[in-house]
C-alpha cells in the first residue's frame, strides 16, 4: 500500500470515532465522484461461522437471511446496526465513505434503498451490512467482493462468458426493478457491476444515484396511448411552430426539467430528451451499452462530451428517422443536417463488424461474418436498444430471452 493511501487511511481512522476498534483498514479500493471505498477486516466478524472465508479467506458468497425485525422506515443508523447484529457477518468488508459534500437527503436515499434491497436478498445485488455516522461523515459497510477491472477481461469474453455475465446483471436488475415500488439504479456501467471472471460471479453496487420509479415525475407523452399522443403532439407548440433552423429566438415554451443523473455514454435516449416520466427501462439501455462495448471490444463505446453529442452518436447508429420519432414521443423535436447521420442508420451487426475490423475493408478484404451465437447476442441487444422505452425488453423478460435463458436438461 503506498504511503499516500496509508496516510489517508490513518487520517480517516483517527478522525472517525470508534472505527479503529471495529475495523482494520487494508487498502483503498475505490475513489469516485461521490465516495472513497476501503477494503477492511471486520474485527467482530463471526468467528464461529467459517462459511465466509473458505480457502481464500475471501467472501465467496454473501447471502442475507431475511431480517427478523422489519420496520417500514429507517429510524436512524443505530437501528441499522442493530439489524446487522442479527445477521452473520463476513470477515472482509468494503467501507464506503460518502463525501460530506453530498446532501443529507442524497445519503439518506442511498442507505434507505440499500436497506430495502437487503431485506429482500438477491445474490447479484450488494447488500448493506450496517452504516455509521460521526459528525458530518457517514460510512456504509458492505460485504467485500473481489473483482477484476473490466478493462482487463472484456476483450477476451466469449459469447458464453457474456451470457453468464449478463444473466447475473439482469438478475440484479430484475430484483431491484421488481421491488414493490420499482427502483431505478440510474448508473448501470462496468465500474458499478463488480465481476470476477474466475468465479463467474457479479454483484451490482452503487445506489448513489438510484431512485424509486415515479419520484418527482410529471406526465410525459411517451406513457400515453398512441392516439392520445398523436392528438397532443398535433396541438403542441413544437408542431405549430414547425421545424425551425437552430434554436428559436423567442422561445416561449417552458424549459423542461428532468433527472439526467447517470454517466455519459450510458444515458438512454429518453434521458437525453428529458423525458419527465423515466422508468426502470433506462437501466436496460445502459446494460445494452455494456453488451455493445463487449461485442465491439471498444471501451468506452460512446464518447460524447455532452448530451447533444450523445444524441448525435445515437442518431448515427439508429438513423435520423427513428431518432426523430423518439424525440417526438417525449414531446421534443430532433433535427440534424449532419451529413454522417443517415436516415436509416446502420445495423448493430455492421457496427460490430466495423469495430472489430471484420468487415470487407479489413486487412484481408474479406468479411468475417458474425457467428450464430454472436447473432443471438445481437438479437438480444436489439431488444435492449429499442428507442421506445415501452417496447424495450424488461429485466424479467430478458431472463427468458434465448440469450439469457437457462436451459433445463
Ligand atoms: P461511487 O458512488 O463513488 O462510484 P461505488 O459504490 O461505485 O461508489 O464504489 C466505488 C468503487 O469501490 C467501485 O467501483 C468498486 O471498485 C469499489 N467497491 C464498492 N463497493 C465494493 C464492494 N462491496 N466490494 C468491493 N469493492 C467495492
Ligand atoms: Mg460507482
Amino acid at each position: 500500500v503506498d504511503a499516500a493511501v496509508r496516510e489517508d487511511m490513518e487520517r480517516f481512522t483517527e478522525t472517525f470515532k470508534g472505527i479503529k476498534e471495529r475495523f482494520r483498514l487494508i487498502n483503498r479500493i475505490g475513489e469516485g465522484t461521490f465516495s472513497t471505498v476501503y477494503k477492511a477486516e471486520d474485527l467482530e466478524y463471526d468467528h464461529y461461522d467459517n462459511s465466509w472465508d473458505l480457502e481464500e479467506k475471501e467472501n465467496t458468497k454473501w447471502s442475507t437471511p431475511p431480517l427478523k425485525k422489519r420496520k417500514t422506515d429507517m429510524q436512524g443508523l443505530a437501528d441499522l446496526d442493530e439489524y446487522a447484529q442479527q445477521r452473520r457477518r463476513p470477515k472482509y468488508v468494503a467501507i464506503k465513505k460518502i463525501y460530506v459534500t453530498s446532501s443529507p437527503s442524497r445519503i439518506y436515499n442511498e442507505l434507505e434503498l440499500l436497506k430495502d434491497i437487503t431485506a429482500r436478498p438477491c445474490d447479484a445485488v450488494c447488500p448493506l451490512i450496517t452504516a455509521f455516522r460521526h459528525t458530518d461523515q457517514v460510512v456504509a459497510v458492505l460485504p467485500y467482493f473481489r473483482h477484476t477491472d473490466f478493462r482487463d477481461y472484456f476483450r477476451n469474453m466469449t459469447v458464453p462468458d457474456m451470457q453468464i455475465y449478463f444473466r447475473s446483471l439482469f438478475k440484479a436488475l430484475a430484483a431491484i426493478h421488481g421491488a414493490k415500488i420499482p427502483i431505478i439504479h440510474r448508473d448501470i456501467k462496468p465500474t458499478n457491476f463488480l465481476y470476477e471472471p474466475d468465479k463467474q460471479r457479479g454483484v451490482l453496487v452503487d445506489f448513489g444515484l438510484a431512485e424509486r420509479e415515479g419520484t418527482d415525475s410529471k406526465p410525459c407523452l411517451c406513457r400515453k396511448s398512441i392516439p392520445e399522443r398523436r392528438h397532443r403532439v398535433q396541438n403542441s407548440v413544437a408542431a405549430t411552430m414547425g421545424p425551425s433552423n437552430g434554436y428559436p429566438k423567442n422561445d416561449s415554451r417552458p424549459s423542461r426539467r428532468a433527472n439526467r443523473a447517470g454517466t455519459r455514454g450510458f444515458r438512454a435516449p429518453e434521458v437525453l430528451f428529458k423525458c419527465t416520466e423515466q422508468t426502470t427501462k433506462i437501466d436496460i439501455w445502459s446494460a445494452g451499452v455494456m453488451l455493445l462495448t463487449i461485442l465491439s471490444k471498444r471501451f468506452p463505446f460512446f464518447n460524447s462530451a455532452d448530451d447533444v453529442e450523445a444524441m448525435i452518436e445515437i442518431a448515427t447508429i439508429f438513423g435520423l428517422r427513428r431518432m426523430k420519432m423518439c424525440a417526438y414521443m417525449h414531446g421534443a423535436v430532433f433535427e440534424s443536417n449532419i451529413p454522417t447521420i443517415g436516415n436509416a442508420g446502420f445495423t448493430l451487426e455492421k457496427i460490430i463488424l466495423w469495430s472489430t475490423c471484420r468487415n470487407d475493408s479489413g486487412k484481408d478484404g474479406a468479411e468475417v461474418p458474425l457467428t450464430d451465437e454472436e447473432k443471438m447476442a445481437v438479437r438480444f441487444l436489439e431488444r435492449c436498444f429499442e428507442l421506445d422505452p415501452n417496447k424495450r425488453i424488461s429485466a424479467e423478460e430478458a431472463l427468458q430471452h434465448e440469450f439469457l435463458r437457462e436451459e433445463v436438461y
